[in-house]
């Protein structure tokens, strides 16, 4: 039986479209419009392991890629069954991926006070793609919904308790999809129940964070309020003391707004480099000498060390921990300098796994003791598996 969904990431200047098969998790067509808005707007798109490309009208808005997505779709053998959307903010409301009811998108659009760059372009993309494929139900899931389980002491701020009952002022956590997509994966590796199962998750990409699961639920996370908080990113610095910002804003004379900038955009591995975000080009220059380009990511891997040991307190003994993410999925660099800082905590590496996990092979890389498992995420996957369910329990 056909079980192709169609999967949407619409964000503020990009709209990234696949068909997901939900029972294998094979995209039959991928690809990414971008640059919306701009004289350059773009899109490319894979079928069938083809390439094209097309260019759109200056300035195209979403609409407009929409428009041309839904060309590309319908010119797929087999009507999907779905949509699912990607959307960032579900707030305390969203506990659970959810069929998309006027409801819906108005606790969305509630929610950008808190995601004020991110929701409003979901909800954009979940509005013209319902006018593209109005027969569909549609399905919105949550970046969010995954941590909503982590109790109460670690999802608050030591702050006044009013910031939290008049303004939701807590931890939230961010890339719940990636997260649990690979909870479930280690938990079928590891041939343990899922609602049995302790582990550590790391996603690094671009966006890093870490996840305590106990008992098959999240616990904690290392990303806040906003995806700021945390381990050492790209170009997000994630924990500072938190006087720094009204400090720095005093002594350079910038306003708020200039030092949130620089936080989210030009700190991280970028800001310590001074040379780059990308964590391919540090480790080239760290192997060629770069001072910079090494203390970054010694940097980066001690914070991610930090993280990993404490999550050892509140989620251990663990059956497992697992890299994912652009950088956890290839950086063999990156795997063997945080865990040569948690040896004496049970993780032992097998360099050869190790080194043998990149680019798309994933596996076991430990030698002995807790297993360390690289698993590629797939957040279609799970989007197109959670929009399935959906669909076929509304009987739509
Ligand atoms: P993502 O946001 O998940 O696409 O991840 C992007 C990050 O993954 C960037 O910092 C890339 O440099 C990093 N990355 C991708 N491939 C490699 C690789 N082979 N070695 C080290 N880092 C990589």
């Amino acid at each position: 039986m056909n079980q192709n969904v169609i999967v949407l990431n619409c964000g503020s200047s990009s709209v990234k479209f696949a068909i997901v098969d939900a029972q294998s998790g094979h995209a039959n067509l991928t690809g990414l419009a971008e640059n919306m808005g701009s004289h350059d707007a773009r899109l490319s798109y894979k079928v069938a392991g083809e390439k094209h490309a097309l260019s759109l009208p200056s300035g195209a808005s979403h609409q407009v890629a929409l428009a041309e997505i839904q060309r590309i779709i319908k010119a797929q053998p087999g009507e999907p069954i779905g949509v699912g959307h990607r959307v960032v903010h579900g707030g305390e409301k969203f506990k659970e991926a959810v069929v998309i009811t006027q409801e819906v998108k108005q606790a969305i659009a509630h929610h950008a006070i808190m995601a004020p760059l991110h929701n409003p372009a979901n909800l954009m993309g979940i509005e013209s793609a319902e006018q593209a494929f109005p027969g569909l139900t549609h399905v919105a899931v949550f970046d969010t919904a995954f941590f909503q389980t982590m109790p109460e002491h670690a999802y608050l701020y030591a702050l006044p308790k009013s910031l939290y009952r008049d303004h939701g002022i807590r931890r939230y956590g961010f890339h719940g999809t990636s997260h649990q997509y690979v909870s479930e994966v280690a938990s079928d590796t590891l041939n343990i129940p899922y609602e049995n199962i302790n582990l550590i998750t790391a996603h690094l990409g671009n966006g890093c964070s870490v996840a305590a699961i106990k008992q098959g639920q999240a616990i904690d996370t290392s990303l806040g309020f906003t995806p700021l908080e945390g381990l050492v990113m790209g170009t997000r610095c994630g924990d500072i003391d938190p006087s720094l910002p009204s400090i720095l804003s005093k002594q350079l004379n910038k306003s708020m707004d200039e030092i949130d900038s620089m936080l989210n955009k030009a700190s991280g591995l970028l800001g310590i480099s001074e040379d780059s975000n990308d964590c391919r080009t540090l480790e080239e220059a760290a192997l060629e000498g770069d001072a910079n380009a090494q203390l970054a990511l010694q940097m980066f891997c001690y914070r991610l060390a930090k993280y990993i040991g404490s999550y050892l307190v509140v989620a251990g003994p663990i059956d497992g921990l697992v890299f994912t993410g652009g950088i956890g999925e290839n950086s063999s660099y990156i795997r063997t300098t945080t865990l040569a800082m948690l040896a004496h905590l049970g993780f032992t590496l097998d360099e050869n796994k190790n080194l043998d996990a990149r680019f798309g092979n994933s596996g076991n890389i430990s030698a002995e003791g807790t297993p360390i498992l690289v698993i590629p995420t797939n957040e279609e996957w799970m989007i197109a598996k959670d929009t399935q369910r959906l669909t076929s329990s509304t009987g739509a």
